[in-house]
């Protein structure tokens, strides 16, 4: 049997998953036929992410958890920033 893709995607991490994600968002390439290979059968959930971004981005539907205020506290300096503020980059 002859196996035929247009992309082959290594490791079903971030950065692959991320990938295949914006791919099969992409009208042009929902057509394409990727394969996603990883060393190990992932069937737990090992990671959860925290990031921030300007508005909604692509993976609102999954968002768990929302926070509006940030805080740091290193030993000389201490910061206390909203979230939603337009200082924040
Ligand atoms: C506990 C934890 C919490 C974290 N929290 C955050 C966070 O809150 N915010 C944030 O921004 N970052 C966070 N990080 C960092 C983030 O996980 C990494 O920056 C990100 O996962 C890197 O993406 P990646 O796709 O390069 O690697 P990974 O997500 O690690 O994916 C690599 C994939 O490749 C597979 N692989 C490896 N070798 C092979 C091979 N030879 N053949 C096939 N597949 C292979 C692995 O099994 C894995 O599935 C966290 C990391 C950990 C461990």
């Amino acid at each position: 049997m002859k196996l035929d893709y247009d992309y082959i995607i290594a490791g079903s991490g971030l950065a692959g998953l991320s990938l295949l994600h914006r791919l099969l968002l992409d009208k042009d390439l929902q057509s394409k036929r990727v394969l996603v290979i990883d060393k190990v059968e992932k069937m737990d959930n090992d990671r959860t992410w925290c990031f921030w971004e300007k508005g909604a981005g692509i993976f609102e539907p999954i968002v768990h958890h929302h926070w509006e205020t940030l805080q740091f506290f290193p030993q000389t300096y201490q910061k206390h920033l909203n979230s939603k503020s337009t200082n924040i980059k």
